[in-house]
């Protein structure tokens, strides 16, 4: 699932294509996603909450889109009939004959420039949706803070009181926004804590470090433009660079790289496959 640093790389790049464009029309391929009301409507800022990319447009509405497990957004020009993409919205899967991967693309967003962008979406499970500014900031405000907006402060607080085990604490999108199973894993393995540790057992120190490895991390997969171990794209339909540099994730039965004598192990917690070292993380 794309995280904080591909949905930050997907909203620079966005920036710099598509700000002052207008949408023309739209073609969804599932009645799920309706955003009837967009055309005509001006982008006049993109930005990134946690996980969403919100394009604010010029009518004081904005249009949020969510790429859950496997959507990315592409930037292009094809050459599509138009008018026959139109007709057939929500036509689901006889909608049209679309070769190789396009078969996946969900939403098509037609652009005053002649430029399309695309959801694509294998799983089909990405959100678009065209909300009030004030619906968005309820749906916004509801979420935890932002990691690389908190101070060490802050974060230390938010650990007060809880219970749960820290890595799906992290990733839980009300306690903190924007970290996912990938980064979790790397962070966790990073500051030599287990995984499942329960949060209320962290001495100071570790939540320093987690909070520490959290900025440094992020950082780092936002500079290598994000993690294509799965299915996750850049705007130009290139892949990130993150996948090619992780400590523990996926990284099973390999050397561990810190200690240099256990092996990275593999275990099922709290539904997600969760990799770290036996002896480096307590
Ligand atoms: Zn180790």
């Amino acid at each position: 699932m794309p995280e904080l640093p591909e949905v930050e790389n997907v909203v620079l790049s966005l920036k710099k294509k598509v700000l002052e464009r207008t949408f023309i029309c739209y073609w969804a391929k599932n009645k799920k996603i309706n955003v009837d009301g967009v055309e005509g409507k001006k982008i006049k800022d993109i930005k990134r909450f946690a996980k969403y990319i919100i394009f604010f447009l010029d009518s004081k509405e904005v249009l949020s889109v969510h790429l859950r497990m496997s959507g990315f957004l592409i930037l292009g020009k094809w050459n599509l009939d138009k008018e026959d993409f139109l007709e057939n919205r929500y036509e689901n899967e006889k909608h049209l004959d679309l070769p190789d991967k396009k078969r996946f693309w969900q939403v098509v967003f037609f652009l005053d420039n002649g430029e399309m962008m695309v959801l694509s979406d294998y799983r089909k499970f990405g959100k678009v949706e065209l909300l009030s500014l004030e619906e968005a900031e309820e749906k916004m405000g509801r979420l935890g803070p932002e990691p690389l907006v908190i101070t060490e402060k802050e974060f230390k607080k938010l650990f007060k009181k809880r219970k749960g085990a820290v890595k799906p604490l992290l990733m839980n999108q009300f306690f903190l926004s924007g970290i996912g199973n990938i980064y979790a894993s790397e962070i966790l393995f990073l500051s030599g804590v287990d995984p499942r540790r329960k949060a209320d057992t962290l001495k100071e120190r570790d939540i320093k470090n987690i909070y520490k490895n959290m900025q440094e991390v992020l950082k780092r997969a936002i500079a290598m433009k994000g993690d294509s171990t799965s299915d996750f794209r850049l705007t130009d339909g290139k892949k990130g660079g993150y996948q090619n540099n992780h400590l523990v994730y996926n990284q099973q039965k390999k050397i561990c790289p810190k200690c240099k004598k256990e092996e990275i192990k593999k275990i099922i917690f709290a539904g997600r496959g969760t990799y770290y070292c036996p002896k480096c993380q307590k």
